[in-house]
């Protein structure tokens, strides 16, 4: 099939699929006006291969033209280039995740970490997805119930996903995933474990692929950014958004050659965190762009608001390039690192990887906050775009509102960084950088895992005379 455009992209999610949106059902996301600016907003993927061919497109001798979201990385320089892809697609998405990243990054952990049928299966659906050009969401993360209790322990067993049947030629699978960013606006939905598994939790261990529209797959897509919103009071979620749903298995029947993984307890946690490794590689270099727009928007408010030459300011802006160019290095450290992994699938460096995210994450909600120290008031108090658009109204604020630029420039500065930090575009921000792609913890856990501490250990023992 070759290559997409964004309109074969868009047409591909016209199917019977199961959608409900505050409190009703969805019979075409493209055209729902809620839903599709964020179906707009993962077409990037598809428009930068036309734009971008250098970055976005590669080419093979039987397959020909495909996605480079899909190559496989085969060294540093792969790893590199596909930083270089996700950063360039993020910074056309105004900082946040696209599209097929998610889906490459369970592609790549299928590849390395599968065996056996598992193993085949995945190659087989790989390369469908490669040929087709198809959109893949992951649902990885399961409701999980009582956090301190295993998938088999949970007062009701469908806490984490199961097989609750099988034969010959399929298993039937009975739960529910959430917070599955892109199910409502994917092709395909890739299931994988979310945590490594017992012996008593075999059912639970269970990796497959599905088309959206399959029987039995229910998506309850969340409501926030929900209503219409103006581009000079949102400049950034009138226009970006993501879609996330808590994703039901009413005894979804799954056909034996889309199985990844059925009931072998010992391969799911190395499948999850095969899966984390790259997923956080993602995550970093998603991030990347929106480091530049803190940073940019910190430079802004503060021209506009005439501080720019205060020490307090100009201590704060320096602690957010620090802060920004830090997680720029870690990125960059992460693929300069990159190493081979089993079946000759390469991964980025974990310790680097983990320690961009974790500092990322750490440093998000001071930057924000300064953001918001530097805007002063208006951001809770501002005029919104009714008032903007009268001009007997806009004349008085226009007067009162100019600083040390115009007041229009103050005003679209400060609505910017208000959507980005304080309305509910915000909110979703500073969850999404705490616990998307895994929380503050994951990844200090993975940093501690990643280290080997023999060599510091030994040097102090000799220092030390022990
Ligand atoms: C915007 C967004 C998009 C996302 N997209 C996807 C997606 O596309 N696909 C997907 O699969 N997932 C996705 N996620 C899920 C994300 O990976 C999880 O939110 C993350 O792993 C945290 O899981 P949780 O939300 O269940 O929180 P919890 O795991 O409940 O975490 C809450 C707190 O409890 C702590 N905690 C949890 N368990 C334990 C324990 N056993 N012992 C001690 N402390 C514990 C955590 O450290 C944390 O402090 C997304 C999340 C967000 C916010």
């Amino acid at each position: 099939m070759g290559l997409r455009t964004p309109e074969q992209y868009r047409d591909g999610l016209r199917d019977g699929r199961r959608i409900f949106y505050r409190g009703d059902t969805v019979d075409d996301v493209v055209a729902h006006p809620e839903l599709r600016p964020a179906v707009d907003h993962s077409a990037l993927c598809y428009s930068i291969a036309a734009d971008r061919p250098d970055l976005a497109v590669r080419t093979d001798d039987e397959i020909g033209d495909y996605s480079a979201f899909y190559h496989l990385p085969t060294s540093p320089e792969d790893m590199r280039e596909r930083g270089a892809l996700i950063e360039e697609v993020s910074r056309r998405g105004a900082g946040t995740i696209v599209l097929k990243e998610v889906g490459s990054d369970a592609l790549f952990a299928l590849l390395r970490a599968g065996q056996g049928e598992g193993l085949e299966a995945a190659r087989a659906f790989s390369r469908r997805c490669l040929e087709g050009d198809l959109a893949l969401a992951v649902a990885q993360t399961d409701v999980k119930g009582h956090r301190a209790l295993g998938p088999s322990q949970q007062a009701d067993p469908d806490l984490y996903l199961r097989v609750v049947d099988s034969d010959a030629d399929s298993i039937t699978v009975r739960g529910a995933k959430t917070h599955t960013s892109f199910s409502a606006n994917a092709d395909e939905l890739i299931v994988l474990p979310t945590r490594a598994m017992g012996g008593d939790d075999g059912d639970y261990a269970v990796s497959f692929a599905v088309p959206i529209d399959t029987p039995g797959l229910n998506l309850y897509v969340s409501p926030y950014a929900a209503g219409e919103r103006d581009a000079f009071s949102f400049p950034l979620s009138s226009k970006h958004k993501l879609l996330e749903s808590l994703t039901v298995f009413d005894d979804v029947r799954v056909p034996r050659e889309r199985v990844f993984l059925d009931r072998r307890p010992e391969l799911a946690g190395p499948l999850a965190l095969a899966f984390v490794d790259y997923h956080r590689f993602t995550a970093i270099n998603y991030k990347l762009p929106l480091l530049d727009i803190i940073v940019g928007s910190a430079h802004l408010v503060a021209e506009a608001n005439g501080i720019s030459r205060a020490g307090h300011v100009r201590d704060k802006i320096a602690r957010l390039i620090a802060w920004a160019e830090t997680v720029r290095g870690l990125a960059e450290l992460s693929a300069l690192r990159a190493r081979e992994g089993a079946q000759g699938v390469w991964l980025p460096d974990p310790l680097a990887v983990n320690m961009a995210k974790y500092t990322f994450a750490h440093g998000f909600h001071e930057a924000s906050a300064t953001l918001v120290d530097l805007s002063g008031g208006l951001l809770a108090t501002g005029p919104g775009s009714e008032d903007w658009g009268n001009p007997q109204i806009r004349a008085v604020l226009e007067k009162y509102y100019a600083a040390a630029v115009p007041a229009e420039q103050r005003l679209r500065i400060l609505n910017f960084i208000g959507d980005l930090t304080i309305r509910d575009y915000g909110g979703y921000q500073s969850v999404l950088a705490t616990h998307a792609e895994g929380a503050l913890e994951a990844e200090k856990m993975q940093i501690a895992r990643s280290y080997d501490p023999a060599a510091a250990t030994d040097y102090v023992r000799r220092l030390a005379g022990i």
